[in-house]
C-alpha cells in the first residue's frame, strides 16, 4: 500500500502519483515492506486508463535503465501478452481458479502500458516533509475522520475489542490512503497486475499479485467491477495489495465474504488485523514530539539506536509541550526529519509497524499525527524550517555522488535518501565540524561542491 490521494503536485490528473513518488525519496532504496506493492506504487489513481483523454503509454524507455524497461522490451513483452498469461494459467489452476473464471476475467484483457511510465517515473521536483504533512493532516481530513469514527462506531468498537489496535490509527490510514474511500483508484486490479506480471521489471513480484487477484475473483469476496485500484493493484479504502488481502483480510460482518472494498466492518477489521500481524503493541502510541537541547549529539538520531524514554530524558530530550512521558520504560529511536532547526520525534515500536504499511517515515508520521488530531490532540508544537527548499532529484543525486567521491557509503546514487544516505550526510557534517543532523539542504550541497 502506499499512499495517498490528493496532492496537486503536478497537473491535476495524477495527484496521488506525485505524492507517492515524493514518498519514495524518503523511503530510500531498500526493498519495500511485504505489504507494499513495489518500489513505487499503489497511490490511488485518478484513472489515467479511463477512456477519453486518458494518457497513453509514452512509448519511451523507462528511467530505471532496466533491460526489461526499454521501449523495445516493453513492445516485445506486450506482443507476447497472451502467451505469457496462458503460461500463468497452470499456476492459477493449482490455486483452485476455475477455467471459467480465467476465461471470463483474463482472456479479454489487453495490457495497460501506461503503467510502464508510472513504474519508472522519477519526478524532478518533490515536496518537503512539512508540505506533505500539511497536505495529509488538515482540517477537512480531521473533520471527516471524526464523522467516520462516529458513523462506524460499532465496527470500530468491535475492531478494538478483537484486535487491540487504536481506532484513530485505522481511521487515519483510511483517510490518508483514500480520503475515506473517495479516491480508491479506477484501474481494474486484474488488468494492472496482469500487465505487471508479464511486462516490465517487476514481473516476479507481480505474478504473485496477479494470482492472488484471480483467487479473490474466484471466491467472489469482492465483486469484479469493484475490484479497482491504483496502477500497482492496491485496492479498497485502505489500499490492500492482493497478497496482503490473502494474508490479512477478514469477514468481520460475517456475511461470508471478505469484502474490503464495500464493507466498512471488513476493511476496518482487516486493516487492524494487518497491523496486529505486523506487531502492533496494544495500548502504546506511535511516538512523541520532543525538544532537543543545544549541543545534543545528533549522531544518536539513528533508527538503530533504541533507548528507553528515561535514557533519552537523561540526554536532555523533553516532550514538546512539557507533559511527562506516560510510560518511561518504552524504547524509542530519535527521528529528526528536518534537521536541528526542526522538531524531533521519539518513535516507538508502533511507528515501525505503521512503516510496514508503507515504508516511508513521512507517511508513518502523517498517520500518527492525523490519529492524534482525530483524538483531539494539538498540532506539533515546534516549527518546521520552512525557509529550506527541498532539493531536486538532480541535486540529491549530485549530493550522493559527491559524498561517494569522498569515501562515504551511500549505496546507489539514485536520488533517494534512505537511512544510509542520511548517515553519510551526518558523517560528512561531523567531519566538517557542522551539526551532524543528516538534513540535506542546498547550503550543504554548496559545501560539498566547494571542497
Ligand atoms: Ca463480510
Amino acid at each position: 500500500m502506499v499512499a495517498l490521494g490528493l496532492l496537486a503536485l503536478a497537473p491535476a490528473p495524477a495527484p496521488a502519483q506525485g505524492l507517492d513518488r515524493f514518498l519514495n525519496i524518503f523511503r530510500g532504496s531498500q526493498p519495500p515492506a511485504q505489504t507494499s506493492p513495489a518500489a513505487a506504487p499503489s497511490a490511488p489513481q485518478i484513472s489515467p486508463s479511463a477512456p477519453g483523454g486518458a494518457p497513453e503509454w509514452s512509448g519511451e524507455s523507462g528511467a530505471s535503465g532496466h533491460p526489461l524497461m526499454t521501449a523495445d522490451a516493453i513492445r516485445t513483452a506486450a506482443a507476447n501478452f497472451r502467451t505469457c498469461l496462458e503460461g500463468i494459467w497452470p499456476l492459477a489452476q493449482k490455486r483452485g481458479v476455475s477455467r471459467a473464471t480465467y476465461e471470463r476475467h483474463v482472456l479479454p484483457l489487453t495490457p495497460d502500458l501506461r503503467i510502464m511510465d508510472l513504474l519508472d517515473q522519477q519526478p524532478e521536483f518533490t515536496k518537503s516533509f512539512w508540505d506533505y504533512l500539511d497536505i495529509l493532516v488538515n482540517d477537512e481530513r480531521i473533520a471527516r475522520g471524526r464523522e467516520m469514527l462516529a458513523q462506524h462506531r460499532a465496527a470500530f468498537d468491535g475492531m478494538e475489542r478483537t484486535y487491540g489496535v487504536d481506532r484513530h490509527i485505522i481511521a487515519a490510514i483510511w483517510g490518508v490512503e483514500s480520503k475515506y474511500g473517495t479516491l480508491i483508484g479506477e484501474r481494474p486490479v486484474v488488468r494492472s497486475t496482469a500487465t505487471l506480471a508479464c511486462i516490465g521489471r517487476r514481473q516476479d513480484y507481480f505474478r504473485e499479485e496477479f494470482l492472488s487477484t484471480l483467487e479473490i475473483l474466484e471466491r467472489g469476496d469482492v465483486t469484479a467491477d469493484h475490484l479497482k485500484g491504483s496502477w500497482a493493484g492496491a485496492f479498497g479504502p485502505t489500499q490492500f495489495m492482493p497478497t496482503t488481502f490473502k494474508r490479512f483480510a477478514v469477514d468481520f460482518d460475517r456475511d461470508g465474504r471478505r469484502d474490503i472494498v464495500d464493507s466498512p466492518a471488513d476493511f476496518i477489521a482487516s486493516t487492524a488485523n494487518l497491523l496486529k500481524g505486523n506487531g502492533w503493541v496494544p495500548g502504546q502510541g506511535w511516538g512523541y514530539e520532543v525538544t532537543i537541547p543545544q549541543g545534543f549529539d545528533y549522531l544518536l538520531a539513528d533508527r538503530s539506536r533504541q533507548l528507553t524514554l528515561t535514557e533519552w530524558e537523561r540526554l536532555g530530550l523533553r516532550r514538546a509541550g512539557g507533559q511527562p512521558f506516560p510510560r518511561s520504560t518504552e524504547k524509542a529511536y530519535l527521528l529528526v526529519p528536518a534537521g536541528a532547526r526542526g522538531p524531533g520525534f521519539l518513535m516507538l515500536t508502533n511507528f515501525r509497524v505503521i512503516m510496514k504499511y508503507n515504508p516511508a517515515e513521512a507517511y508513518a508520521l502523517a498517520i500518527g499525527h492525523l490519529a492524534d488530531r482525530l483524538r483531539g490532540g494539538t498540532p506539533f508544537v515546534q516549527a518546521w524550517p520552512r525557509e529550506q527548499r527541498p532539493l531536486t532529484l538532480t541535486e540529491r543525486t549530485e549530493m550522493q555522488e559527491l559524498l561517494a567521491r569522498r569515501g562515504f557509503q551511500i549505496g546507489d546514487a539514485d536520488g533517494r535518501f534512505g537511512p544510509r544516505s542520511r548517515a553519510a550526510i551526518r558523517d560528512f557534517q561531523a567531519s566538517m565540524g557542522l551539526v551532524p543532523d543528516g538534513f540535506a539542504t542546498a547550503e550543504l550541497l554548496e559545501h560539498l561542491r566547494r571542497r
